[in-house]
Order: structure tokens, then sequence, then C-alpha cells
């Protein structure tokens, strides 16, 4: 293993791939589009080099097969995505798919056949860009893609069923896609952190202990339009002023305990005139927490805040819940694995949440999850300063080969 070097093939296979996007001068590459097309035919070159059999599947998830010792044994997949948001920073999903295939690669150099198969997955949807749902890729391949996303439709009207057709998928095959729980032995991801932790402490790769749990509201408040200049400040029912004391609210009760967050990303005041008092608004509300019970009690009191501000400021306030998903832990058997890879290098072991959401999150409804995260320049994601050490990506490279290598099936009782 000391012999891998890695790491600078692996960044020049990530500026490869960052090359391939829908906007000149900015990395976007969204879900079942031309661009995602050619993505993946650089990445199943790759994958057939590291002596893998590919094969795209009815989602158009990319997945590469590394037999065991004998044939048709279940898999330990591991992988990451291949789409990216817009104006997109070249790590996120990218370096968990590259060095997953580096891994392989280099155990077909070594001509090393495991007790088990190895898969590699590129999954063909995670940020849900296009469609506004995500982990599209990943539900399929664990079985939950309910059926009725088909419908979904992009920004040009188009469905994921037109979609699929026009990337030659037939998206009545769509349930070929869910793999069963005796195919995989389990799951795990190599991602860029997205945060500020490991750089804080120094280290370059860490072990992931759970995937936040997240609530997303849409937030309407309605209160009376008026002449900015007639309407007097006694008499006034602004609904962005109203808006603004619950965006604080959020902002103080989420400051609150350590791990929780709480943001309000989007904000719309109609009629949006300089002289008009702003009568309706819609804003988003995000909470995430590592523990469902630490995030469901911030709701209710960011909530019950809520309703307090509408009340006094005489204010209409409708709350809809547009997305809940519960925190995904990672399996302990999987982290002691993790751990045991990442001391094997001389490096000392950290743990941590993952604030943002992954493809695992949807994985794990068929198997175990474990997540290694490699740290990333000042913890900043989704955006084209998104940036690694070479030396970093090689850690990574090192501690999930050491971890497939060495790889123990969970022992079942
Ligand atoms: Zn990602």
């Amino acid at each position: 293993m000391q012999t891998m070097q890695v790491g600078p093939t692996i960044c020049l296979r990530i500026e490869e791939l960052a090359a391939i996007t829908a906007e000149p001068g900015r990395l976007t590459r969204l879900f079942l589009t031309h661009e995602q097309k050619r993505a993946t035919e650089l990445v199943r070159s790759w994958m057939s080099q590291a002596g893998m059999a590919t094969r795209t599947d009815a989602i158009g998830n990319l997945i590469g097969r590394y037999e065991g010792n004998r044939p048709e044994l279940p898999a330990l997949v591991v992988g990451s995505h291949l789409d990216t948001v817009r104006d997109a920073g070249k790590y996120d999903g990218m370096l968990g798919v590259v060095t997953a295939v580096a891994c392989v690669e280099q155990l077909h150099r070594e001509g090393i056949r495991l007790p088990f198969a190895v898969e590699v997955v590129g999954f063909s949807d995670e940020e849900g860009v296009r469609f506004g749902s995500t982990l599209l890729g990943s539900r399929a391949f664990a079985g939950t893609f309910e059926p009725g996303l088909l419908e979904s439709r992009d920004a040009r009207g188009l469905t994921v069923a037109d979609a699929l057709r026009e990337f030659g998928l037939d998206p009545a095959t769509i349930q070929t896609a869910a793999r069963t729980a005796n195919e995989v032995l389990a799951y795990v991801e190599l991602h860029i952190e997205q945060g500020p932790v490991l750089e804080k402490m120094d280290l370059p790769v860490g072990c992931v202990t759970s995937i936040n749990g997240a609530t997303r509201f849409k937030i309407e408040v309605n209160g009376n339009a008026g002449h900015a200049g007639t309407v007097p400040m006694a008499g006034r029912h602004d609904a962005l002023a109203a808006s603004a004391e619950c965006i604080l609210v959020v902002e103080r009760r989420c400051a609150s305990e350590d791990e929780l967050v709480g943001t309000v990303g989007f904000i719309e005041a109609l009629p949006g005139a300089v002289n008009v008092v702003p009568g309706e608004v819609r804003f988003s509300l995000d909470v995430r927490a590592p523990d469902d019970a630490q995030r469901q009690r911030a709701v209710e009191d960011i909530m019950r805040a809520i309703e307090a501000i509408a009340q006094r400021r005489d204010v209409t306030i409708k709350i809809t819940r547009s997305h809940e998903a519960a925190a995904v832990p990672c399996s302990p058997w999987l982290m002691a694995q993790i751990d045991h890879a990442i001391e094997a290098e001389g490096i000392t072991r950290c743990h941590l949440a993952s604030g943002a959401g992954h493809d695992g999150m949807a994985v794990a409804a068929i198997t175990n999850i474990g997540m290694i995260f490699v740290r990333c320049a000042g913890g900043i994601s989704h955006s084209p300063a998104e940036a690694i050490k070479v030396e970093d990506a090689e850690v990574g490279a090192r501690v999930l080969l050491s971890f497939i290598k060495n790889f123990k099936q969970r022992k079942t009782a």
C-alpha cells in the first residue's frame, strides 16, 4: 500500500470530470442530461481499466463490479454521486467515485481477489437540482423510489419519465434498479467534509457518526400592503417586518445548542416595491441536527414563537412542512473498521456528524452505511471555491483501500 501514489491521478481525473458541464466556465451537471452521459462514459472507461464490469441501471446510476474470489458473491458497495449543484465545486460527490475506482484499480494491479465483490457506484442524482427532490439515483438503488416521482417536472416542463426516455432508459423498468439486502454487505462512501471540523482539528480524514436529520418548511406571511408614505407605523401589518422577527427567532434558537443548525435561505417580499409596505412574504426554513429529538424540540419552539409573533403583529402565517428526513446513523461495526483503517495510516481517529445529506441516507434502507470524510479548504462546498489537498486525496484513498482490503462482514447472530 505504501507504493500507492494515487493522489495526483485522483486530482487529474477530478479535473477531467469537472470539464464536463452544461455551462462554460462553471460546473453544472444535472441528472439525466447530455453532460451526465458524458461523465458516465468517462468514469466507465476508468472502471473498465480497473478491471470492473460496468453497467448503467434503470435510473442512470453507473455501477462497476469487481468480482470476489468466486463469482456472484454479495458486494461491498462504495461510491458517491456524479451530479452537481449549479456552479458547483468539483469534489462534492466526484471525489468519492474517483477514489473508489482508484482503490479497485490498485486491487486489480496487485491481483487481489477478496472474499466478497466490490461494487463502485456513481449515483445519477443526489443533489436533486433538476426535479426538486433529492437522492433519486440512490432511492431507486435502495428500492424506495416512489413511482409518483416519475411525474415530477423540471423547469422546462419535462417529467422524470420523459428525461429517462431521452437518456435512453425505460421508466417502466425503474424497479429493476432496486438492489436487495442480501446482494449488498454494506455501503461506504468517501466524501469531502463540506464543513470546517477536520481542518480545525488538523486532520486529513475522519469517520462519520451520523447524517443529520432535516426538516424544511415553506412559510407564508400575510399582512396588509399599504402606502409607505401614508400608513402610520402604529397601524401597519408589515409582513416583512414580521418575517424578520421570525428569522431572528430561528437564529437564536438554533445557536443555543451544539450541532443544531437552522437557516432561512430564501425570502421573497411582495409587492417588492420601495414605496409599499410589504403585504405578503414567503420564506423557507431548514432545521437540522444529528439527533431527531433535538431537532423536533427546536422545530416546536420555533413554531410556537412564530405563532406568537403572528398574533402580536396581527398577521396570518401559514406553515407547510415540505421535507422531513430522520437522522441516519452510521453503523458502529463499520465505524470501527473505518477507525481501524484511519489509525493504520498513523492518523488520530476523529468522529464527526454530517451536516449535509448524502446518498447513504437512501441506501440505509437496504444496508448498513459508513462514511469517511476528507478535509476540505475552509469547509467550503457547493461553490467553485471548493478545494482539497492532493495529499489528503492520497490519504483518503489509502484509508478507503485499507478498509476494503480488511473489510469483515458483520457477524450475523
Ligand atoms: Zn455530495
